[in-house]
């Protein structure tokens, strides 16, 4: 059996790991703040003191950190991966980040001899709890097929998108669709406490017809809740379709959805609110409307409907 590595242990990383522990893999883990591999040191892993450390023990070496800078950082900087690597050794990256790095990291590594998967996910912390993400991978075809036991204890429903970046462009893609139905989901609530109708019996309906989506159902209780414990933080969501609207703009194509919604993550960043649930992004819309989910006070101007 392939010895696993993993860096970054964060809201998806710690449960990712946990689970290929109790898959019955053995792990050596790496996160730059110590007590974030506790629970791993109690299921069995071997804490590692750099990223290098990791790549010098193991064969297979996930990445799961915030952003691009970050992916380059453990991978490509000092006591990073490429140091402690080796040649026929494979790096899989689910971290979402621009295509653009991951190509440059994969030619890199391949210098060396060393392989890279990019493997974004879907699915949230729940998913990584329940192993049961949509994984999107890029890369060459017999990575995948190495690393393919291995993401069937993270997700379910696992895509080879095609070479090296494909995959990244795939999770952008999927962020077009989430932000947006974030979005709408906001929207509709909104428009249902301003009509005087109970936001929640609408999600209710809603939830049994075309209208369904996952984002309906979990952000939309959130939103009703003004729940905003993370889940997916409203940073890492502005980070993404920073990186959709980077491809937007190389491919010459408009996208003024991603646009929209990228003003709401940037109003709620600016307020300070980045590390909140992406959920949150109702703050903005009740603000844009002077109207809130949880209260009966509705707004300070009249309302015509
Ligand atoms: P998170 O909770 O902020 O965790 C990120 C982890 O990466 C943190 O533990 C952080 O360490 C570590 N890290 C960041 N930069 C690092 C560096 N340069 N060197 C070493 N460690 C570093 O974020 P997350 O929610 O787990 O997200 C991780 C990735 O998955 C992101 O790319 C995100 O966009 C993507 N993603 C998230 C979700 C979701 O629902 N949360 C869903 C799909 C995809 P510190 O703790 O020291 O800061």
């Amino acid at each position: 059996m392939e010895k696993i590595g993993f860096i970054g242990l964060g809201i998806m990383g710690q449960p990712m790991a946990l689970n290929l522990c109790k898959a019955g893999y053995s792990l050596w883990v790496y996160a730059r703040r110590a007590e974030m591999m506790q629970s791993l040191i109690a299921a069995g892993a071997t804490p590692c003191n750099s990223a290098q450390s990791v790549a010098e023990q193991t064969d297979i070496i996930f990445t799961m950190v915030a952003d691009t800078p970050d992916v380059e950082q453990v991978i490509l900087g000092e006591k990073g991966i490429i140091h402690g690597a080796t040649a026929g050794k494979l790096v899989i990256d689910m971290s979402t980040i621009a295509a653009s790095t991951t190509r440059m990291i994969a030619a890199k590594l391949a210098e060396q001899q060393i392989h890279l998967l990019d493997a974004p996910v879907s699915g949230g912390e729940r998913g990584a709890i329940d192993g049961t993400l949509s994984i999107m991978v890029g890369g060459k075809v017999e990575q995948f097929e190495r690393a393919l036991s291995l993401l069937h204890v993270l997700g379910k429903n696992i895509v080879h998108i095609g070479d090296h970046g494909a995959g990244q462009i795939a999770k952008s893609c999927n962020q077009v669709v989430i932000s947006q139905t974030l979005t709408a989901v906001g929207e509709a609530l909104i428009l249902a406490k301003a009509a005087g109708v109970d936001p929640a019996n609408v999600r209710q309906a809603l939830l049994g017809g075309f209208a369904y989506s996952r984002i309906l159902e979990l952000h939309g209780q959130r939103m009703l809740d003004h729940d905003f414990t993370p889940g997916f933080k409203i940073k890492l969501h502005q980070k993404d379709l920073r990186i959709v609207m980077q491809i937007a703009h190389e491919l010459g194509i408009a996208l003024p959805g991603i646009a929209l919604t990228t003003q709401y993550f940037n109003t709620l960043v600016g307020a300070g609110q980045g590390e909140l649930d992406s959920a949150a992004l109702i703050l903005a819309q009740e603000q844009l409307s002077a109207i809130s989910l949880i209260t009966d006070k509705k707004d300070t101007y009249t309302r015509k409907i």
